[in-house]
């Protein structure tokens, strides 16, 4: 399964033959066939990866690493599997650079928590932008905190885009004292694929260090860690087409190197004595306890789909719906999209005049359509827009123009009830 990937032919785009992988699109709700429209929440899985995880149960369920038993190494094996599946497909240099967590939470929370032990001194500053999610914001406040540093903003402008300064100094809050930049490729709320790549060259040459917070973006843009040149890249299984309670922090080698340990217990030491203890080589060092083994092997799975397919194929279908979505959604009376940047993936967020997105987002699901409502884990971004939630419907690889048509025609008749 290693090498072969670069010349298996994708499979073409048939969004029915997508569809019949996913068991969950049969469900009714409130008797009505489920329109999933909560993607950037968490997506649906595929038959393949569900069948993956319980198959670790039914058949090799052991701990990792740890035995000499015959199935402890078939499920060491599957585990590693997964890693290098997940390596290719965003093109790390290793396998031992893609840690396995529970999550971009954990991930960033990983990295915040070792690169603030590593690097900040009072007085330094990590810069983040104005449209992070709470998981990109509160990990390097808390770094801040315990180190005297001071966490600093990129605002965003009307459009949803970061207000980045002219090309000579793209990023005017860069200053002499910034020693971390951390960034989403994608915003969740907006659908704004941000600019990441320059922003890391322009961080690079000041020697910043950069982490991407690819939560949003892993599921729908090829993401190529050393194209982007990042050091350090998180994201969720559970929003890749993956089981909920899996995550990835990529790290360049080097800097893994040099990062202390998040999180001490079994797997992540060497030698452990009272007066000292040595770590495991990567990525062990950075995975404590015994992980999420099922979870990960259906991870490796979720990448194995998603790699059966042309992603910019998949991209492109996800981006007729955007276009669709946002020229009928602006049909309708009072209703203003929040986030209309030039580049983004298929997330809109909108809110209509004198309508409550959770009354919108209640009468939706009665007609089986399922939305999110509110500030989408970005309070500081609604508070920019001066609103205090908004309805967002996020799509995926599944998702059809009818399915839009529904929601369209569901929104029209609640609205009409709500006003
Ligand atoms: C969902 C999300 C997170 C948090 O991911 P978890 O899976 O909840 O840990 C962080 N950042 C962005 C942009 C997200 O969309």
């Amino acid at each position: 399964m290693s090498t072969t990937a670069d010349t298996v032919e994708k499979k073409g785009y048939d969004v029915e033959e997508i569809r019949a992988q996913f068991p969950i699109l049969k469900e009714l709700v409130h008797g009505k066939p489920l329109v999933y429209f909560d993607n950037a929440a968490t997506s649906q899985k595929p038959r393949r990866v569900i069948k993956a995880e319980s198959a670790f149960y039914a058949t090799i369920n052991a701990n990792v690493h740890r035995g000499v038993h015959t199935l402890s190494t078939k499920a060491t094996e599957a585990q590693e599997a997964a890693r290098e599946t997940i390596r290719k497909h965003i093109n790390a240099k290793h396998a031992h650079e893609v840690l396995f967590t529970s999550g971009t939470t954990a991930s960033l929370n990983l990295a915040a928590f070792s690169l603030g032990q590593l690097l900040l001194k009072p007085g330094d500053e990590v810069l983040i932008s104005g449209m992070e999610h709470h998981a990109n914001i509160v990990p390097w406040q808390l770094a801040c905190e315990r180190h005297g540093a001071k966490l600093k903003v990129i605002p965003v402008t009307d459009s949803g885009e970061l207000a980045l300064g002219a090309s000579d100094h793209l990023i005017d809050q860069l200053s002499d004292r910034t020693r971390i930049l951390a960034i989403s490729h994608v915003s969740n709320t907006l659908g704004t694929i941000n600019p990441i790549k320059e922003l890391i060259a322009e961080a690079r040459k000041r020697g910043i260090i950069t982490a991407v917070d690819g939560a949003q973006a892993i599921a729908h843009l090829n993401v190529d860690v050393q194209d982007l040149g990042c050091d350090l890249c998180a994201f969720s299984g559970h929003k890749a087409y993956g089981p909920t309670g899996t995550g990835v922090l990529y790290g360049r080698e080097e800097l893994l190197e040099r990062m202390p340990p998040w999180q001490g217990g079994g797997e992540m030491i060497d030698v452990v004595t009272f007066a000292k203890t040595t770590y495991a080589k990567l990525p062990f060092k950075f995975e404590a306890g015994t992980p999420h083994i099922a979870g990960i092997i259906g991870l490796g799975e979720a990448f194995r789909w998603m790699e059966d397919y042309d992603k910019a194929a998949m991209a492109a279908h996800e981006h007729t719906l955007l276009e669709h979505a946002t020229t009928e959604l602006l049909t309708i009376d009072g209703l203003r999209i929040i986030g209309t940047a030039k580049e983004k993936v298929g997330v809109i967020s909108f809110v209509i005049d004198g309508i409550h997105h959770y009354d919108l987002g209640t009468l939706l699901d009665q007609q089986g359509i399922a939305v999110r409502t509110g500030h989408h884990c970005t309070q500081p971004l609604m508070e920019r827009f001066g609103v205090s939630g908004t309805t967002r419907a996020s799509f995926a690889s599944f998702n059809t123009v009818e399915e839009i048509d529904s929601m369209l025609a569901a929104t029209k008749k609640a609205a009409k009830m709500l006003r």
